[in-house]
């Protein structure tokens, strides 16, 4: 496959002002970003040039962002070649990750908390939450994959952005991992089918989705979300005890949060 590449340099003041600019020009066809460097398959290019160019434009009058031009590149073989010079992450437990478009490679804060965790609680509790595990917003499915290495039955990664399902699927198999990976907004509500919840998505989202969370645990069950800040804890934790959720820990990395709940009575 042929590729261009679009070269943009940002100066964006919080990291996720660059998380969204970077997830729109791969909804809008780049499949890879290195660092300034944008890859986009030529056919793409061909039709979404246009947009994309308009919406940078749109980011240079507060100069975030600047337009460095763009270009075919040379080599047929691109894909090949860029797999070559970035190699798969190399994570704990052997595991390895190749992140393309989707969020996850395993080394942000709010992803290897909930590594961390995950690892002390498959040692400490014996596989007690391992049993059927939802990981909501799954990206390169990153906590899936360590959630099935840790000994969980059965692992359902959900994720309502395509490019992610098809990396989750592929790094999924590039573990040797079978997991369940859906293309879904949520889960559907399946009443107390989840004894784990792992959830590392925006605040509002969690919010929006604590119902179905509650819902959709065993008793005993426990849901572990990450994704947010100090400030944001409050309401979650609110939120959780008006669905029959109890607030087990609140963890720490950076300025970034975790919570951990458990479900104690069937709701
Ligand atoms: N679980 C990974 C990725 C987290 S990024 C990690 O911990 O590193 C959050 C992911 O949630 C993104 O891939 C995004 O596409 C997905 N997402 C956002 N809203 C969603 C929703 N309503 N339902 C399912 N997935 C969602």
């Amino acid at each position: 496959m042929r590729y261009h590449v679009i070269h943009i340099k940002t100066s964006f003041k919080e990291e996720w002002q660059k998380d969204v600019f970077d997830q729109t020009l791969c909804n809008y066809g780049v499949d890879t970003i290195d660092g300034e460097n944008y890859y986009i398959p030529s056919e793409v290019w061909a039709i979404n040039s246009q947009r994309i160019m308009y919406f940078c434009v749109m980011h240079e009058d507060d100069g975030s962002v600047h337009w460095e031009g763009v270009e075919e590149c040379p080599d047929e073989n691109w894909n090949a070649v860029w797999e070559s010079e970035h190699p798969v992450q190399e994570l704990p437990l052997g595991i390895r990750i190749i992140p393309h478009c989707a969020f996850g490679a395993g080394y942000h804060e709010t992803t290897s908390m909930m590594i961390d965790y995950l690892q002390q609680s498959a040692v400490s509790r014996q596989h007690s939450v391992f049993r059927k595990v939802l990981d909501h917003g799954t990206g390169t499915g990153v906590l899936a994959i360590f959630a099935k290495r840790l000994g969980a039955e059965h692992v359902v990664a959900v994720d309502i952005d395509e490019k992610s399902v098809a990396n989750a699927k592929e790094n999924a198999a590039l573990n040797g991992e079978e997991i369940e990976v859906l293309h879904a907004s949520a889960f559907s509500r399946q009443p107390s089918a989840f004894s784990l919840i792992l959830a590392n998505i925006h605040r509002n989202i969690l919010l929006e989705y604590m119902p179905s969370y509650a819902a959709s645990l065993t008793t005993g069950g426990e849901l572990w979300m990450s994704g947010f800040y100090e400030e944001d804890c409050p309401v979650l934790i609110e939120a959780a005890a008006a669905n029959g959720l109890r607030h087990l820990a609140t963890h720490a990395k950076n300025e970034w949060r975790m919570l951990m709940f458990g479900k104690t009575i069937n709701n």
